[in-house]
């Protein structure tokens, strides 16, 4: 199935994002998918602690429209799992769901969350990665129903369906993944193979708020009014890619699918549902780390030269504002090149060891870490 169903929804009104939600199902014939005494897993994107207002991750009344729509069609076994940034232990899960506003979400629809901290090694036939550790409600799910949240991503470019799967990973093997896959190409053809690997059925994206800038936790909300849904994960990235006006070739995860003959060019993917939508996002403020990736655009042979370069003196840096600096240590934490240093109570970053993978910035809970550009590339 090619389709892409996407659907105005104004607000996070509960009877709206029930008849958005009604309306994916419909458009896309997803009761197919479904039969009772199921075991569902719900993975939305719940990075950090934040409030639902933040847009940092998935609105909870849109999980609880879902959860309605699976429960009108005999669906009772749900849980809802994820494996945040930072540790995956009972106590942080706990702490993230509360703030996120999923505890009263669960407690109001009666479904479970996930306080399950083990996980499970599954091998597999994939690109670049022979085995994945696998958080165990996602391993162990009948059916797994991605619930992504519309943001630009430092590192990656997008993330949308594909990207939101790497908390399927648990805790702090995630920076291990950042350390070994530095380059954001070869990182996102390694979510390529996760996502082969933990296969969603369906993918939701909340898209009602969505965020711009230097998502996926420093960027700005804003209003887009739409909620979309697709079986194929590939495509529905391509369609939020035309979504935001961002190029598929920098959105690393859409590139990657594309190399690896998954996806389908835009004009080939069946868009269904208020389709004159597509146009509705007049602009969309990519992320800082993006103006300046033109490598990809050089011969390969000069590329490794440009990298070295580029790498040094042109790629955007972390960098912390002292000033707003708490000293939590949670950048130390994720930081996969484990080259942040707290003294006296703020961060110092070594950069002869920075990977410029992002994730001090996308872990910073005051937003104290901001992507620079090389002053030749600002504006
Ligand atoms: S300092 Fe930040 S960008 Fe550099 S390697 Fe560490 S986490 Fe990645
Ligand atoms: S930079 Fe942010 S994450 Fe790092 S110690 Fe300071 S407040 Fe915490």
């Amino acid at each position: 199935m090619n389709k892409v169903s996407i659907i105005s929804t104004d607000d996070y009104i509960p009877h709206l994002l029930d008849s958005a939600v009604e309306s994916h199902f419909q458009l896309l014939g997803l009761d197919s998918f479904l039969r009772p005494g199921l075991r569902v897993t719900l993975k939305p994107n719940l990075l950090m602690k934040r409030t639902p207002e933040e847009a940092t991750t998935t609105h909870p009344e849109v999980v609880a429209a879902v959860v309605r729509a699976l429960k009108k069609r005999g669906v009772t076994d749900i849980t809802l799992a994820d494996s945040p940034g930072g540790l995956y232990t009972v106590g942080a899960l706990s702490g993230i769901y509360k703030t996120c506003g999923m505890t009263d979400m669960a407690q109001r629809e009666e479904i479970q969350l996930n306080l399950d901290t083990g996980w499970r090694e599954i091998t597999t036939q994939t690109h670049r990665v022979t085995s994945f550790n696998i958080i165990n409600p996602v391993a162990q799910a009948d059916l797994m129903i991605n619930i992504c949240k519309l943001k630009t991503h430092c590192m990656t470019g997008l993330s949308g369906a594909v990207k939101n799967l790497f908390g399927c990973v648990p805790g702090l093997q995630k920076p291990e993944f950042h350390y070994r896959f530095k380059d954001g190409a070869e990182f996102s053809d390694m979510l390529i193979d996760l996502c082969e690997t933990v296969k969603p059925a369906i993918t939701f994206v909340d898209a009602v708020v969505s965020m711009e800038g230097d998502g996926p936790s420093g960027g700005t909300p804003i209003h887009t009014g739409l909620t979309l849904c697709a079986a194929n994960p590939y495509s529905l990235d391509v369609v939020l890619c035309r979504l935001i006006h961002m190029p598929n070739e920098q959105a690393y995860t859409v590139k990657a699918s594309f190399e690896r003959g998954l996806a389908s060019a835009y004009e080939a993917i069946e868009l269904v549902g208020d389709t004159q939508k597509i146009d509705s996002i007049q602009s969309f403020r990519l992320p800082a780390t993006k103006p300046v990736d033109f490598n990809t655009r050089l011969p390969k042979w000069i590329q490794g030269a440009v990298n070295a370069v580029t790498d040094r003196w042109l790629v955007p840096k972390p960098v912390i504002h002292l000033k707003q600096c708490i000293g939590c240590g949670k950048c130390a934490e994720s930081c996969p090149a484990k080259t942040i240093a707290i003294t006296d109570g703020k961060a110092y970053i070594d950069y002869g060891n920075c990977i410029k993978c992002y994730c001090c910035h996308e872990m910073c809970p005051v937003k104290a870490i901001h992507v620079k550009r090389s002053r030749l590339f600002r504006s």
